[in-house]
């Protein structure tokens, strides 16, 4: 029924102006049983003229009952996620399910076949392309189907990322601030099933063109994460991921079970003074490993200018006592990178 929520939404008059979304899935959304299928998205191209992107979608779905979208690879250079939903959608059994669990292991599937954040068709960034278009780029009309097609069938939207290449993060889980409280209560107490060794009170940089600020502005409860990073995952890192959403879909009440609940530090991002910015090129050098305890004023890392020898290097401080949550991972920075984030435990 493409174009059919938009439609309800806005009323006659405009909804006869909202085009449908070009994308067909290949799945029925109200079917019992398990189905693996696409999303099915025509794209004429040199090596294909009548071509398609074809998106991995599985559904699990057994009866009346909550329902949650799962995805992974909103940006395509991020393991943890695709890793724990494509083994998911392989092993959840629907007698273990009450209600449906959508899965999108590779959400910008373009990105996530060629290793990169952003979309290598358009270089659409997935999470500031919210809420789309049915006749824009690829990847805005990918996010017009989730925004009026995917997301108003959830109730639970879970949404997993880690640093990509550029990025590392301590493991955690998270959600934001919210203005509805119940919302913001309910998405916490999800984060806090999830079992991360570390859980966040989310503060955004920029929220605008977020698949989360499109799920919550909707009321769903979404829930997110940042497991590690570098480009690459980490045993412990896909452990935490599979362990945690397993435990979600239990606290939850759509898997049958209990959670496997391990203890958790929770975290807070109190302010822009959280994050530091590189004003220079240069080789980094971390001064703090993820996870260490920083007071304010310290040197958490240094910039070294590799034009020539005999320079001081640029000291990078914290603004804020903390723990390092997040840090520049490739040796080299260039200015305006996000060099590193300060949480408040
Ligand atoms: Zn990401």
């Amino acid at each position: 029924m493409p174009g059919q929520c938009a439609a309800q939404a806005s009323g006659e008059g405009l909804a006869a102006m909202v085009k449908p979304s070009p994308i067909s899935p290949t799945v029925d959304f109200d079917r019992n049983g398990v189905q693996h299928g696409f999303l099915r998205l025509p794209y004429s191209r040199d090596d294909s003229a009548w071509g398609s992107v074809m998106i991995p979608v599985c559904v699990v779905r057994n009866g009346q009952g909550p329902a949650a979208l799962l995805t992974g690879g909103n940006h395509g250079d991020e393991y943890e996620g695709p890793l724990a939903l494509y083994d998911l959608a392989r092993t959840l059994d629907p007698k273990d399910v009450s209600g449906t669990v959508i899965i999108v292991p590779a959400m910008n599937y373009p990105a996530f076949r060629a290793g990169t954040r952003t979309s290598p068709i358009d270089k659409g960034n997935m999470n500031r392309a919210f809420p789309g278009r049915p006749d824009g780029t690829v990847t805005e009309k990918i996010t017009d189907y989730f925004q009026r097609e995917l997301l108003p069938r959830a109730d639970i939207v879970f949404d997993f990322h880690s640093g990509g290449r550029t990025l590392d993060f301590v493991p955690f889980c998270a959600a934001h601030i919210l203005p509805d409280k119940g919302q913001e209560g309910k998405a916490f107490a999800a984060v806090e099933a999830f079992s991360a060794p570390f859980s966040v009170k989310m503060l955004e940089i920029d929220a605008v063109g977020m698949y989360d600020t499109a799920a919550e502005e909707m009321g769903k409860v979404f829930v997110t994460t940042e497991l590690g990073g570098g480009g690459t995952s980490r045993a412990e890192t896909v452990r935490i991921a599979r362990r945690g959403i397993m435990n979600v879909l239990r606290h939850e009440g759509i898997v049958k079970g209990s959670v496997d609940k391990h203890s958790t530090r929770w975290l807070d991002m109190p302010s822009g003074d959280c994050f530091a910015f590189a004003e220079e090129d240069g080789m980094i050098e971390t001064m703090v490993d993820l996870g260490e305890a920083v007071e304010a004023g310290a040197v958490i890392a240094r910039i070294h200018s590799t034009g020539r020898t005999g320079q001081a290097p640029q000291e990078i401080r914290a603004k804020m006592s903390g723990l390092l949550a997040a840090r520049h991972f490739p040796g080299l920075v260039k200015a305006g990178d996000c060099v590193s984030v300060v949480a408040v435990e």
